[in-house]
């Protein structure tokens, strides 16, 4: 199948093509005739799936039609990272429409945003907090809305953005089309769902699957010892960009401080940097200024850096599904990726939970030589996991995508 099938507008193409798209993914495939239709959607897609094309491309389509200037389609995000990568997204597909985007969210000045929606804008993405602020401050009206779109809802559930969800849902017009889009479905989510859709029609990519072209590595290693382990396989591995999760933001911040002075390229993201220390250290590791990044779980969510080579679990995740999600930044689109893990023997039951999801054993891996500052020749050698996984054929593609016509979410 190829984009032409969907019969966009010549300019929409051309944004396509600028994108350097040729292919629709799996949720492209499946979400965009029907959004084309007008139907609401309830998706179960994360980052990395393609969702923000399947759901901005037949925006623009619609937004082509009808009335300018006016602000008739409204996506909410999570996360002031997020939301800034939408917009980008968009400001890239919707190069030759004319149609204006802009990004609102917090800690940064109102003023400008004040002005950019003053100015003219069809599409405004949005954290939650600042657009209801702003619409407070009458700078923003919702009431030509014709189009919402919730990313990354258990996200927002998970922040607690419930309640400013539903205060921003009582504002819009009630005639509109509703997308909510979101990696799992937890009861909360669900419940909203069918508050907010009407007749919606389910698009489920099933990436709670993990990619098979990850290879995962376990290290059995006391807490005191993990960050000499991880300068030691940073040094070993052939590294190309490397994310490392902390639980604490406390701690993010320290690790990529204490790798700063042993000489490695890193840097850290967590949430409480300024707006404009969390671009700098995204756009860097975007860059290639930066090869290493240290992240709580929040501050990387729906972060797209592609080739990420491997994910380092310096802290164990609280759930399966957030080991999933962290190591899903690797083994992207056929590339094969590494995750490793450090684990104690208090983090027993959770391996064995992991591993029951991957259907298999982690690697069990080594470091010799703990404490050795230089640099060996030689790389770590790879297990018989990834040599296995290496000599298969990437099939992530095949992973299950599945799509149901009715309504699934009863
Ligand atoms: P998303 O899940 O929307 O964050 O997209 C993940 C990545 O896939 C982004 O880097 C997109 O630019 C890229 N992408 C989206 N759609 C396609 C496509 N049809 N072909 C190739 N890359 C795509």
């Amino acid at each position: 199948m190829s984009f032409t099938e969907f019969d966009f507008h010549p300019q929409i193409s051309a944004g396509i093509a600028a994108c350097g798209y040729t292919i629709p993914t799996p949720i492209q495939k499946e979400a965009i005739s029907p959004i084309l239709a007008g139907h609401d959607i309830f998706g179960l897609a994360q980052t990395g799936t393609g969702k923000t094309a399947a759901f901005v491309l037949p925006i623009l389509q619609r937004l082509l039609k009808g009335s300018r200037k006016k602000t008739r389609a409204l996506i909410v995000a999570p996360t002031r990272e997020l939301a800034e990568q939408i917009h980008g997204n968009i400001e890239k597909m919707a190069g030759r429409t004319g149609i204006k985007s802009v990004p609102i969210y917090g800690g940064v000045g109102k003023s400008p945003q004040i002005r950019a929606v003053r100015a003219g804008t069809e599409i405004i993405v949005a954290c939650p907090g600042r657009l209801l602020d702003l619409v407070n401050d009458e700078a923003i009206s919702l009431r030509d809305i014709e189009v919402l779109v919730l990313d990354e809802a258990d996200h927002m559930f998970d922040q607690g953005f419930l309640p400013d969800i539903k205060r921003i849902i009582k504002l819009l017009p009630q005639k509109r089309q509703s997308l909510v889009f979101s990696a799992t479905m937890p009861a909360e989510i669900k419940v909203l769902a069918q508050k907010i859709l009407h007749r919606p029609q389910t698009v489920r990519i099933n990436d709670s699957l993990p990619a098979p072209t990850i290879a995962h590595g376990l290290f059995q290693v006391k807490k005191e010892e993990r960050t000499a382990l991880l300068k030691n396989l940073l040094q070993k591995e052939e590294i190309k960009t490397a994310l490392i999760f902390t639980r604490t933001k406390h701690k993010a911040k320290s690790l990529g401080m204490q790798l700063q002075r042993a000489g490695f390229k890193a840097t850290s993201l967590q949430g409480n940097l300024t707006q404009n220390n969390r671009k700098k250290a995204l756009d860097g590791f975007r860059d290639g200024v930066f090869n290493i990044m240290v992240a709580t779980d929040i501050a990387a969510r729906g972060i797209d850096v592609t080739g990420i080579s491997h994910v380092i679990n310096y802290d164990l995740p609280d759930t399966v599904e957030t080991y999933t999600h962290r190591t899903g930044r690797t083994g992207r689109a056929d590339r094969t990726g590494k995750a490793y893990t450090f684990a104690g023997p208090e983090d027993r039951k959770m391996i064995t939970s992991i591993e029951r999801n991957l259907g298999k054993k982690m690697a069990q891996e080594s470091l010799p030589a703990l404490n050795s500052g230089a640099k060996p020749s030689r790389q770590a050698k790879p297990s018989r996991q990834e040599s296995r996984q290496k000599a298969m054929p990437a099939v992530r593609g095949s992973r299950g995508c599945s799509w149901s016509e009715s309504l699934v979410l009863a």
